[in-house]
């Protein structure tokens, strides 16, 4: 597998084609933005940690029967992904109250949910993401009604594998965002990655926080709460 042309470069990764025309490479960086892309930074380590997390959490989904764009780790970085076309909507799962849910509703962090809450923000940096329901979601051709319910229901199993997978290394998974994407026969997959910079995670006793709210409130030990998840997660082991 060939890196070929850069296609893509985002916030925290590159994306290349290869030699296949079904298969592209991810490569994980260490840059860190927050606020919309107002705050930016670097944050040590994180492309290769964000690179194996995402992946780990990719091959027990796909286990779990969760249809995944994951192929094949290639280097610390570097992921070979079967190419989709991305579903453009952000798919956010809420287990407990933070983020962008208490500031718009007015509410302490921490609020645990009787029933998790999937949202939708429609993929549009010039818009800044708004928040869409289904309607507005299907109005806007982003995504059929069927789409949206099949990605609803992968959105909720993956929520209970990944709160599973995360209890027995004594972590809390308060909210996670994830993407999806279409293979040219029109399936949907999962895409994108599952780590720190896209989850917030809690520690189960403590409640301190083991994910990118540390850089985006100046909390301090930022790259210690990324390698601690890596630890927690898949035990130091470069699986
Ligand atoms: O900011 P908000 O509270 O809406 O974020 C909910 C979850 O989705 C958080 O875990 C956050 O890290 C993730 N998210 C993301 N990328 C975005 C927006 C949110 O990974 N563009």
């Amino acid at each position: 597998m060939h890196r070929e042309r850069l296609l893509y470069e985002g916030k925290a990764k590159k994306v290349f084609s290869t030699d296949d025309p079904d298969v592209l490479i991810v490569s994980y960086k260490d840059d860190a933005t927050a606020f919309d892309g107002q705050k930016k930074g670097v944050i040590s380590g994180k492309g290769a940690i964000n690179n194996r997390m995402t992946n780990h959490f990719m091959r027990k989904l796909a286990a779990a029967g969760v249809p995944t764009h994951y192929l094949e780790e290639l280097n610390e970085r570097e992921t070979a992904v079967r190419k989709v076309t991305i579903v453009p909507l952000e798919v956010i799962v809420r287990n407990i109250s933070a983020g962008h849910f208490s500031s718009r509703y007015g509410v302490e962090e921490g609020l645990v949910f009787d029933e998790p809450i999937v949202e939708f923000s429609y993929k549009n940096d010039d818009l800044h993401d708004p928040l869409v329901n289904d309607d507005h979601a299907v109005a806007l051709k982003l995504a059929t009604r069927e789409e949206i319910s099949t990605i609803r229901s992968y959105a909720l199993q993956i929520n209970e594998l990944l709160k599973a997978l995360l209890l027995e290394a004594g972590v809390t998974l308060v909210d996670f965002k994830l993407e999806f994407g279409k293979t040219s026969d029109g399936a949907l997959v999962l895409a994108d990655e599952i780590s720190p910079d896209t989850c917030r995670f809690w520690d189960s006793k403590t409640g301190e926080k083991l994910d990118k709210d540390r850089f985006r409130r100046d909390l301090g030990k930022v790259e210690d709460a990324y390698q601690e998840m890596q630890r927690r997660v898949m035990g130091g082991k470069d699986v």
